[in-house]
């Protein structure tokens, strides 16, 4: 922890070089290790690599399998603590284990997932630490000049992307949105070390009793689907979203939609794409009567292909298209629908 009068320039830069590696926290649900936590080792190696250091996961709760994934996916080292304490999420448990070990070894940058643990314990973490929390970044860079992570993420209601720096404290921590980076090499027989982290006077105040799971309206998972039939406010009415399921079974994939189309009711928020819904990266993200705004885009921006069908030829999402078609939904869909149905 860095206190006022340690911030001066002397022993400042001192202070700062001390904290050496990239980290990512990988968080587990009944013992599997979420798939943000792979994305983040992508990335987390890229930026390892850059600075020159090392890449470590932390990983609280499942067993050696899941520590050794890690490694497999690009971690240098895994720091695991098998304690059952871990084994439900808890907050309280999470963020004093978490700050411990980052103050005993002192990372450069601390990655997590931008889920409902990362956003509920982390910013514990970095209270506790002292240090600047940047949540829900949409990208990540090394600033050449100064080796500062630089946390890009959408502000203003995403009309702006904004770079945010944290050049006076470390660690350097980051929240990351699921779905946006991509994963690395998986190497099977990359070698890596797993240190094992007591949970020596961890305690909590608070007990989990029971974790009650959300039902959702979603046939497919949106965010697992690798295509979505994306709906919006230029179907016109809600009938529309049953061309669009049609679409998606023929393609083996899931309805998305706009906030457009949400907000008229046309279909349920679980399958809303963007800033206040899901981020999704699927291989193919067909876009229908969806113009395009920035609020949109940063859900879906990633995808590998965007094909996009609106009939104005002007519509902003025609810039990020892999493919465009010009023309109305109600003619495009069902033409697709048949010739697919061709195959
Ligand atoms: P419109 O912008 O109205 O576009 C409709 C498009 O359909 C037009 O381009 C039109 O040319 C085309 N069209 C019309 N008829 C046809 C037809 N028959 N055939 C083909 N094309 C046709 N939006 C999101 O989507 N997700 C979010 O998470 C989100 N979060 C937000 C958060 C904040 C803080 C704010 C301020 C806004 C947010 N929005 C979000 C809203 C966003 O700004 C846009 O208003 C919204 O994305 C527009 O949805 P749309 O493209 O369906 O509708």
């Amino acid at each position: 922890i860095l206190e006022d009068e340690d911030l001066q320039p002397s022993s400042f830069s001192t202070q700062l070089s001390a904290y050496k590696g990239v980290w990512v926290f990988a968080e587990q649900r009944e013992g599997v290790v979420a798939s943000v936590a792979y994305e983040l080792l992508g990335v987390g190696k890229r930026l390892a690599d850059e600075l020159r250091t090392e890449l470590s996961a932390i990983l609280f709760g499942a067993d050696d399998v899941q520590a050794k994934e890690l490694i497999k996916w690009g971690a240098d080292r895994v720091y695991h603590c098998k304690d059952t304490i871990f084994d439900k999420f808890n907050d309280e448990p999470y963020a004093m284990l978490l700050t411990r070990i980052i103050n005993n070894y002192k990372p450069e940058i601390v990655l997590a997932g931008a889920t409902p643990i990362g956003r509920s314990f982390i910013p514990r973490v970095a209270a506790s630490l002292k240090t600047g929390l940047t949540a829900d970044c949409t990208a990540l860079e090394i600033d050449k000049d100064s080796g500062n992570l630089l946390q890009i993420r959408p502000a203003f209601g995403g009309n702006i992307m904004a770079t945010i720096l944290c050049p006076n404290h470390r660690p350097q921590i980051a929240t990351v949105r699921p779905r946006v980076m991509k994963r690395g090499e998986y190497i099977a027989d990359r070698n890596g070390e797993i240190i094992s982290i007591s949970a020596d006077n961890i305690t909590s105040r608070t007990k989990v009793i029971e974790t009650v799971k959300e039902v959702s309206e979603c046939m497919v998972n949106l965010q697992e689907a690798e295509v979505i039939v994306a709906g919006g406010r230029g179907l016109g009415r809600s009938e529309g979203f049953k061309m669009l399921e049609e679409l998606a079974e023929v393609l083996g994939g899931a309805v998305g939609a706009s906030r457009a189309a949400v907000d008229e009711g046309w279909i349920s928020y679980s399958h809303q794409v963007g800033q206040t819904g899901k981020t999704v990266c699927p291989k193919i993200y067909i876009a229908c009567g969806i113009s395009g705004a920035v609020q949109h885009l940063v859900g879906m921006q990633s995808s590998d292909i965007i094909i996009a069908i609106n009939k104005n030829p002007e519509a902003p999402i025609f810039n990020i298209a892999t493919y465009g078609i010009v023309g109305d939904v109600y003619e495009v869909v069902p033409l697709l629908i048949k010739k697919l149905r061709e195959i």
